[in-house]
């Protein structure tokens, strides 16, 4: 697909896009897998040393804290694996106090019960990320939410962009698979940009494109930039939509996020209108959140990230015509 091809498609109505591309990329994943990778998903630590401006778990940001102990996400992992799960991702915010060396401990210990691993626990070193490959990781999720140097340096004040690519070839390097991508309408997104966003996926060759659109999160001083200091804008839904099914076209066989909104915010990602169109755009994962509410409550990038679990992969799945796989 040409950079003029993408740009028609994200300049398409509603109408045609629903009716000509949607079927097209959904049709394309027919083809190459069609399996509905439901899997678990544990937020081990929402304490971040970052300050990311659009981040609801940023550090400064008033929400209680906590740290999970290696032995309560081994088990966690091991309840997961019984009720069915293969694959587990891992994420916290960048938390140096959760020691390295614990990570590892939870690596291995999972990697014994003889679950996928996909991590997400910000940047590290090349040789730490090869230890993490070593003790059992599968993947590793590193976005670069935004492609554009000088944007990622303004929204992510605590890193620079070329420590972020720095790490993403790393992990490459690793080899782990790579998970990466952007955030879909961001106050200040261009459509060049978001173009170029989405070309960088394709050229870093991605394992899965983590992608969502901007909600804001109270609080955050991304969200503060709204008309006359309100919130800002939430990411548009069809954009987001067309970026999933632009991607299901550029590659066929990789794994794209279908935990999506609605267009209720408060239904949070597991709106099945949400979900059902992002299938049907070509997405194939949902997450099942193993933390009890009250935590899950406060792992909160943005406001409402609420999850449902197996019941409703299986409804997606029977909707969407595809293929459970947990
Ligand atoms: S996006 Fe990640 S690294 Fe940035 S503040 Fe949030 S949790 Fe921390």
């Amino acid at each position: 697909m040409t950079r003029e091809e993408i740009r028609q498609i994200l300049r398409m109505p509603e109408k045609d896009f629903r009716r000509e591309v949607m079927p097209l990329a959904r049709e394309t994943y027919r083809k190459a897998d069609n399996q509905l990778y439901g899997m678990s998903m544990l937020g081990y630590s929402n304490i971040c040393r970052n300050q990311c401006l659009y981040c609801g778990m940023r550090a400064g940001q008033k929400i209680p804290r906590f740290r999970l102990p290696v032995e309560e996400i081994v088990g966690s992992a091991r309840a997961a694996k019984a009720s069915g799960f293969s694959r587990i991702f891992l994420i916290s915010g960048e938390d140096p106090g959760y020691g390295y060396e614990h990570l590892l401990q939870v690596v291995e210990g999972i990697h014994a019960l003889g679950l996928e691993i996909s991590l997400a626990c910000g940047e590290f070193s090349p040789s730490q990320y090869q230890e993490l490959k070593a003790a059992g990781a599968g993947e590793y999720v590193i976005k670069y939410e935004m492609g554009q140097r000088e944007v990622f340096n303004r929204l992510n004040p605590s890193t620079d962009f070329d420590k972020r690519m720095a790490a993403i070839e790393a992990v490459k390097a690793s080899g782990l698979k790579l998970a990466s991508g952007n955030i879909v309408d961001y106050p200040g997104q261009t459509e060049e940009m978001l173009i170029e966003d989405i070309e960088l996926m394709v050229k870093l060759d991605i394992s899965w494109a983590p992608i969502v659109p901007y909600m804001p999160a109270k609080g955050t001083p991304l969200a503060e930039t709204g008309a006359n200091g309100g919130p800002a804008k939430p990411g548009e839904r069809l954009k987001i939509l067309k970026e999933i099914a632009i991607m299901r076209l550029l590659m066929p066989e990789i794994r794209i996020t279908a935990q999506q909104p609605g267009d209720d915010l408060r239904e949070g990602m597991a709106s099945e209108q949400g979900n059902l169109d992002a299938l049907m755009a070509g997405g194939n994962i949902l997450f099942c959140d193993l933390l009890p509410d009250a935590r899950a409550g406060a792992f909160r990038v943005v406001d409402h990230r609420e999850l449902k679990g197996v019941s409703h992969f299986r409804k997606m799945a029977e909707m969407s015509g595809m293929e459970l796989s947990l």
